[in-house]
């Protein structure tokens, strides 16, 4: 077992319910600490406090991995993977395995299409460990194809050569996962996240009640999602907003697959421009999304972040028929629940429109959150009626 040592400040206790620790928390960190390697971390007194991987290069120093003192080997990433498997053990087609802090693992995510597990590491010592990893994770799951799907960005801050491609044996280059009653065909490595937005997963399908004899707007819609949901749903017809090329033929591709595509339009637009016109048309709809990408990437961004949000939320209350439904998200980590209410409600109240709630909407139950890691929560949605 690793001997390396890094002890905290007085005060600087986080670590104890948070797996982030910051350079600035730290007193000192002994000196046979390799980048990416294991370290023990105690407090200024020198009781053990947990586990982790260190990297001596990002401000966010070391991610722990376990409060218990255990060795991090094979047989660890063979428990922890179980147990993250276990609680989705009734999602078959696609699921995130792994979601990273919420589920010990922080650092790591996986995501399951069929056949295939796509691996992201976010650390240098996840990225150092991927071979050991889907070793663990074809012993929990069975014999999967592994595709790695590092983030660029995070790479460059950790200081690792982002993978992207097989890791060994090659898999299927594209599959067709279920979700529900829908079918989805998913490239391997291409398009957004790791395929699939499976986030929006539960309220793809959540939605989709509301769906029967409406016409459907389905704005940032990737590749279609919602639309197909809502169509086998009932709904009379949708339309597809989106802007990314490769996005448009996946929801052609998908539409077509769950044999709803006669009903349905898509729409090569922005959404800004493609809301503002429906709206001087005289268009109304009876359930609309509005699924749109992180506006607010850093704090920094919140408020015009906030001005883009309420000025579609505004034109899609307006397109709401009486009664019609609105389901709207943002899945910026750094719009609070208030804030996020706050704007629809100035928006709704811009409209002159009342709204009721219907319910909060939250990320898919296959990505945990975490109470202690504020963190691991990141999409917020709300599902509105017009009055
Ligand atoms: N609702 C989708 C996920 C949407 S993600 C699902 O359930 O799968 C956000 C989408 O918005 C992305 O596909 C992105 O290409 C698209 N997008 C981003 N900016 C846009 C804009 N200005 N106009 C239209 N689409 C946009």
């Amino acid at each position: 077992m690793s001997t390396a040592v890094l002890r905290l400040k007085r005060g600087h206790d986080r670590a104890r319910v948070h797996p982030w620790i910051f350079k600035g928390d730290v007193a000192d960190v002994s000196d046979r600490v390799e980048p990416g390697g294991i370290v023990s971390v105690v407090d200024p007194g020198g009781r053990f406090v947990g586990r982790g991987l260190f990297n001596p290069r990002p401000g966010l120093c070391c991610r722990l991995l376990t409060w218990t003192d255990e060795a991090i080997d094979a047989g660890f990433w063979r428990r922890r993977l179980g147990a993250a498997y276990a609680g989705r053990a009734a999602r078959s087609g696609a699921a995130r395995l792994v979601w990273s802090e919420a589920d010990a693992l922080a650092g790591l995510v996986v995501d399951r299409y069929g056949p295939v597990a796509v691996l992201q590491t976010v650390t240098l010592g996840m990225a150092r460990r991927r071979v050991e990893l889907a070793a663990a994770l074809r012993e929990t799951i069975g014999d999967v194809a592994v595709f790695c799907a590092d983030d660029p960005t995070a790479a460059a801050l950790e200081g690792f050569e982002p993978a992207a491609g097989w890791l060994d044996a090659p898999g299927p280059t594209s599959v067709i996962v279920e979700e529900g009653a829908a079918r989805f065909l998913v490239r391997v490595g291409g398009g957004h996240k790791t395929g699939l937005y499976l986030d929006q997963a539960d309220n793809r399908q959540r939605v989709a009640m509301l769906a029967a004899g409406r016409a459907v707007l389905d704005v940032f819609a990737y590749t279609a999602g919602f639309a197909c949901h809502a169509l086998l749903a009932g709904a009379t017809s949708a339309i597809c907003v989106e802007s990314s090329k490769d996005a448009l033929a996946g929801a052609v591709d998908n539409l077509a697959l769950n044999g709803v595509a006669a009903r349905a339009e898509v729409r090569d637009a922005n959404a800004f421009d493609e809301l503002r016109r429906l709206d001087r048309a005289g268009a109304r709809f009876g359930l609309v999304v509005l699924d749109p990408p992180p506006f607010a990437r850093g704090r920094g961004a919140l408020e015009g972040a906030l001005r883009g949000y309420k000025e579609i939320n505004l034109r899609a209350i307006r397109l709401l028929e009486p009664g019609g439904a609105l389901a709207t998200f943002s899945c910026s980590h750094h719009v609070s629940d208030d804030a996020f209410e706050a704007m629809v409600r100035d928006a709704a109240s811009d409209a002159g429109t009342r709204l009721r709630v219907l319910a909060p909407l939250t990320q898919s139950a296959d990505h945990p959150v975490l109470l202690t890691v504020p963190e691991t929560r990141y999409l917020k949605g709300l599902l509105l009626e017009r009055m």
